[in-house]
């Protein structure tokens, strides 16, 4: 055994989402945590952010804050979503439930969840903060680490025997190990970017829509989602292609911004005051999905979270898989008697095919966002798979089993490859629109369960 493998001392980079939860459950088992984070403290410096920044919350997420021991806390400010509110273009509403009655996904606020994981983690005497650290280089053979001090630009370098990189999507430690040989990775930009907006809260400080959905404006190419905030206000998201005939680059002035929402978004922008202001004011971002194998280093160095698996925000999984990648790594440290030199390779090999599955998923949903959740045939698929888990609770949907299962996402995606071609079946019935509870649909279903899969 090596002599870092059962050794109580981690350096953790980043202390965003999954970094400042993964120093929980290391602390927690009672490990000196140094934890390396670039941005300043926002305990201290407080995190207005400006906006409010929101996020999708679900099954993986809750299980993980509630073994750091925080789910309540989160809980009282969580604002439960049961289903997507559809805006056509004409403004008609549809609501489309996510899941069985008492299911939903729930908006979260990015800060704030960070905020309550850095105080957590903070309560620990074994936990130790650098705030304003940037890693800058990594030297995998010894191991060792140096970080810029962004207050005062001196350099550090610390010794380093286990590291757990959790620096997101344009990890610094990962470019490390990029270099090596035999390291796989890739990185894909989508031809969509983002921009964040906002629905302020009403005259009487009420939501300006349902705030008990995620509400979407789906536009074929392109379209707008609007998650609820606890303060009364929207976060809105708009995804547009960055060229073309509608995109970002047409959107040149104050007008155009003006008549596009008009055309497309009418009832929202009746409810959008500061559009001009936020549209002008926040970036567009764009969007990076980055594979990469092996996701460790020589046992004794971790990416997890976006550092290992960057995806595409459209199943609203990112944070909620590097949160389970925190518990699966906690359970791992109890089955393989906290050996580093056991539980790294395992992970990274095992739960590769995790990560990747929810990338592909992750893309597949985006068409079904901004396009099939305004398709007829779809919403039929929808209503179908709904009665046929009524009837068989054990054939779960995809989406129940990613968002409110913890079903391994490669079990999911091989699933959905599997129900596409049941649907298709099902779907290609005759008179379907009417007989969707028919015994045709019944029998299709046997067949396939009975391994016609
Ligand atoms: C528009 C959008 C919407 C999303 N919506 C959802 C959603 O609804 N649900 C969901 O589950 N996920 C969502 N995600 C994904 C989610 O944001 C990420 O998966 C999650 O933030 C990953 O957490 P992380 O801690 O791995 O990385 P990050 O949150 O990126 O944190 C990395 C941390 O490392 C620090 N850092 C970076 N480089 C260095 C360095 N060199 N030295 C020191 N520190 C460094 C950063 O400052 C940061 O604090 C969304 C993403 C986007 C872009």
């Amino acid at each position: 055994m090596n002599n870092h493998s059962t050794q109580k001392k981690a350096i953790v980079v980043g202390a965003g989402l999954v970094g400042s939860l993964w120093a929980v459950f290391l602390a927690r088992r009672g490990y000196q945590v140094e934890i390396y984070e670039r941005r300043s403290d926002m305990r201290t410096a407080g995190y207005t952010g400006g906006r409010s920044i929101n996020l999708a919350m679900s099954e993986r997420g809750w299980k993980a804050v509630e073994k750091a021991g925080i789910r309540e806390k989160i809980e009282k400010v969580a604002i439960p979503m049961p289903g997507r509110m559809m805006h056509s273009a004409s403004g008609e509403l549809t609501f489309q439930p996510y899941g069985k009655a008492g299911e939903a996904i729930y908006s979260v606020s990015r800060g704030g969840l960070n905020l309550e994981l850095l105080n957590i983690a903070g309560e620990f005497p074994n936990v130790q903060f650098f705030f304003d650290h940037r890693c800058a280089d990594v030297d995998l053979e010894h191991p060792r680490i140096t970080f810029e001090d962004l207050k005062t630009n001196a350099f550090k370098t610390v010794d380093a025997p286990l590291i757990f990189a959790a620096d997101g999507a344009f990890s610094a430690v990962r470019y490390a190990i990029q270099k090596t040989d035999r390291f796989n990775y890739t990185q894909f930009y989508l031809e969509h970017g983002y921009k964040e907006l906002s629905i302020p809260p009403g005259p009487d400080g009420s939501h300006r829509l349902d705030p008990s959905a995620l509400h979407i404006w789906p536009r074929g190419n392109f379209m707008l989602i609007a998650l609820p905030n606890a303060d009364g206000s929207f976060t809105c998201t708009l995804f547009l292609p960055f060229e073309g005939e509608v995109s970002f680059e047409k959107l040149t002035d104050n007008a155009a911004v003006t008549a596009f929402f008009q055309r497309y978004f009418s009832d929202a922008l009746a409810q959008m005051p500061t559009l001009l202001e936020d549209f002008n004011t926040n970036p567009t971002s764009s969007l990076i999905t980055v594979k990469c194998a092996p996701w460790q280093w020589q046992n004794r160095i971790l990416l997890i979270g976006d550092a290992a698996h960057a995806i595409v925000p459209f199943y609203g999984q990112g944070m909620n898989a590097g949160f389970e990648d925190c518990t699966i790594l906690d359970a791992m440290h109890d089955d393989l008697g906290g050996d580093w030199s056991k539980i790294i390779p395992q992970f990274a090999q095992q739960r590769k095919a995790d990560g990747d599955a929810i990338a592909e998923l992750a893309q597949r949903n985006f068409i079904e966002m901004r396009d099939l959740v305004a398709d007829p045939k779809f919403l039929l698929r929808k209503k179908i798979a709904a009665h046929l888990h009524e009837r068989h609770p054990d054939f779960l949907p995809v989406y129940s089993m990613v968002t409110f299962s913890n079903t391994p996402y490669h079990v999911a995606l091989r699933e959905e490859d599997e129900q596409n071609r049941l649907f298709g079946q099902i779907l290609g019935l005759e008179n379907i629109e009417q007989a969707w509870t028919g015994d045709a649909v019944e029998q299709v279903f046997n067949r396939w369960k009975q391994g016609g899969k």
